[in-house]
């Protein structure tokens, strides 16, 4: 279940481009000074700017003296613009923005922020409309620290009170903070609907293919909606399972040296294609019809062997509905010859071939680490956070 939004603040809650913008090449502009000359000294400030090792006034001093430029007025000129920029900016918050926060709260969900800013932009967001409805903001520049450091999205859940697991993160992906994100095992959306308004060279991040993405405010409430199954493997808090001795079958589908897995809709996780035995199928044709359901591809007994029966007691999957099952899977294996044409189903959300290498780099649910430590041994030794994540 999802219990906070943790969002980004420019281009995902309200948007720089959504009216006049105030850049550096603006700034040198408005000082006649070459353009290219200060972006370099200016963008030499940022870090220390981001970080609250400086002001904006002091950031817009040090690089006017590295250019031999400096005057008290010139910065005064400089911040009162991006000032008077950055009022505009938040007074134009989408009233879109604002039911969102305010939907979220009515459902009981709780709001994050973390934000990446300078000690002008802090400013305008602790006085923005939005900041009330916030129950944790991390702002870089308070923080000492920027996104993409882990340590700033654990500073946000320790608010929250909240787990990875918990949380969604929406953002438009600028600072690689949807990777960092995800990689601590939060369930994220890249913001798209405001990527048509930016323009170069100040577009933060393009359309992340890896990524599930929200094309209007509403796609935010569908997908913190959304229940998520929870999975384990030898873990001792485990939940006992509450419903009778579930089994399946499981496929691997190997195109060459790669395997196909699906990202599930009940999770956002990545797992071999397979399902539960119907009353009246023996398990070799459970994992036909599952093959077929879930892929659209079409195998025959023939072209299918069977490997191993995965029967650990501590394979348990924990449904957003309540129902704890115990899960047995016969495990299958077939080769194709030809690389199919791949059809998504209603339980999944993505397919895709794998090599052994880069199974390496995408989070698996925790029941297929069985199926991974017999069949890929050299995926799992040396898995450790992303893999085989502790719950
Ligand atoms: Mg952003």
């Amino acid at each position: 279940m999802i219990k906070a939004v943790i969002f980004d603040m420019f281009e995902t809650l309200v948007s720089m481009f959504s009216g006049g913008t105030y850049f550096s090449e603006d700034m040198a502009t408005d000082l006649n000074i070459p353009v290219d000359a200060f972006k370099k000294a200016w963008h030499s400030t940022e870090h220390d700017r981001s970080c609250g090792n400086c002001t904006i006034e002091e950031g817009i001093k040090k690089a006017l003296e590295m250019l031999g430029c400096y005057s008290e007025e010139s910065v005064k000129l400089l911040s009162d613009k991006r000032k008077k920029n950055l009022e505009g900016i938040f007074e134009r918050t989408p009233v879109d923005t604002i039911a969102l926060l305010q939907e979220l709260k009515r459902r009981g969900i709780k709001i994050g922020l973390i934000s990446n800013c300078y000690s002008d932009e802090a400013d305008a967001i602790r006085k923005s409309s939005i900041f009330p409805y916030l129950d944790a903001a991390l702002l870089s520049y308070e923080q000492g620290i920027c996104k993409p450091d882990h340590e700033i999205y654990k500073k946000a859940m320790e608010e929250l009170g909240i787990t990875a697991e918990e949380c969604l993160y929406v953002g438009d992906g600028g600072s690689n903070e949807l990777f960092a994100a995800r990689d601590l095992g939060m369930r994220c959306l890249q913001a798209r609907y405001f990527a048509d308004l930016a323009f170069e060279p100040h577009i933060p991040c393009y359309k992340l293919d890896d990524f599930e993405h929200a094309y209007k405010l509403s796609d935010i409430l569908e997908e913190s909606a959304l229940g998520t199954a929870k999975f384990y493997y030898k873990n001792n808090n485990a939940p006992k399972p509450n419903r009778p001795n579930h089994i399946g079958s499981t496929i691997l589908i190997f195109h060459g040296e790669k395997v196909l897995m699906e990202s599930r809709t009940d999770s956002n996780r990545w797992a071999f294609i397979g399902g539960g035995l119907f009353l009246t199928e023996t398990l070799i044709e459970c994992a036909i019809r599952e093959t077929k359901e879930e892929t659209g591809i079409e195998l025959q007994e023939q072209d299918i062997v069977f490997k191993k029966l995965f029967d650990d007691p501590s394979i348990i999957i924990e449904y957003p509905d309540g129902n704890i099952i115990r899960s047995m899977m016969a495990v299958y294996q077939t080769e194709l010859k030809e690389a199919p044409l791949l059809q998504c189903s209603e339980e999944s959300k993505k397919l895709k071939f794998f090599t052994p290498d880069e199974l390496k780099t995408i989070n698996v649910v925790e029941t297929h680490i069985p199926i991974l430590e017999e069949f890929f041994p050299e995926v799992v030794t040396n898995v450790d956070t992303v893999c085989f994540r502790k719950q």
